[in-house]
């Protein structure tokens, strides 16, 4: 069992994070405050150069890309945002979390694409974020060299986040972090997909240096 960390948001990132303030209260998304304080915490105390890049999985709106595109633009690193933007599983016509204002009347698909360039737009990060429509397996074969950074919080089944694992976590350089949303111990709380990926992350030499409600991240600090 670990023992809860204490999250203290440094007075600069507190600053970063107040200026965006009502845009992420604007913005669709399943990230609670205190989470998306703790994420941006996280790729704050990246101490990597600045062209190691980050790379989220699952943008969804943009709402997490707000709290990581702010501190990747003051950084000057490149966050690249992946997801193909017809919806995961779980917001599928029919599933929980289906809202059917994102279904485009023409194709009939989902589509979160437009919505969120604009939350790059309105964040004033169009520059610092690379948005990547693919399928994230797909891309990772096309993206070769190390990352410093990465955020799983795309697929929620078992197949779909073994897949963005195995796909973007050997990318990880060392001294890189890792951070996996929607972590549940309890699966009464949620589904066990990603407590699986936090499980398997500690075997593989990821130590944890953030828990935050659902929210884990860890250190890559040996191979
Ligand atoms: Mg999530």
């Amino acid at each position: 069992m670990v023992a809860p960390h204490q999250i203290e948001i440094p007075k600069e990132l507190a600053r970063l994070l107040a200026g965006r303030q009502e845009l992420i209260r604007a913005t669709k998304g399943f990230m609670p405050q205190d989470e998306g304080k703790a994420l941006a915490l996280a790729l704050y105390d990246c101490d990597l150069p600045n062209d190691v890049p980050a790379v989220e999985i699952g943008s969804y709106i943009g709402l997490s890309t707000i709290y990581l595109g702010t501190v990747a633009k003051e950084q000057m690193r490149p966050l690249v945002s992946v997801d193909h933007h017809r919806g995961s599983q779980e917001n599928q016509a029919g599933w929980e979390y289906h809202d059917p204002t994102l279904v485009d009347p023409i194709s009939g698909k989902m589509d979160t694409l437009y919505l969120f360039r604009r939350t790059l737009e309105l964040a004033q990060l169009a520059d610092t974020v690379i948005i990547a429509v693919a399928d994230s397996q797909t891309f990772a074969k096309a993206f070769s060299g190390e990352i410093g950074f990465l955020f799983i919080d795309g697929g929620h089944g078992i197949d779909e986040a073994r897949t963005d694992y195995e796909s973007w976590v050997p990318k990880i350089t060392q001294g890189g972090h890792l951070a996996i949303h929607d972590v549940f111990p309890d699966p009464a709380l949620g589904g066990q997909a990603p407590f699986l990926l936090y499980q398997r992350a500690l075997v593989e030499g990821f130590r944890e240096t953030i828990a935050q409600g659902s929210l884990r991240v860890m250190r890559k600090d040996s191979k």
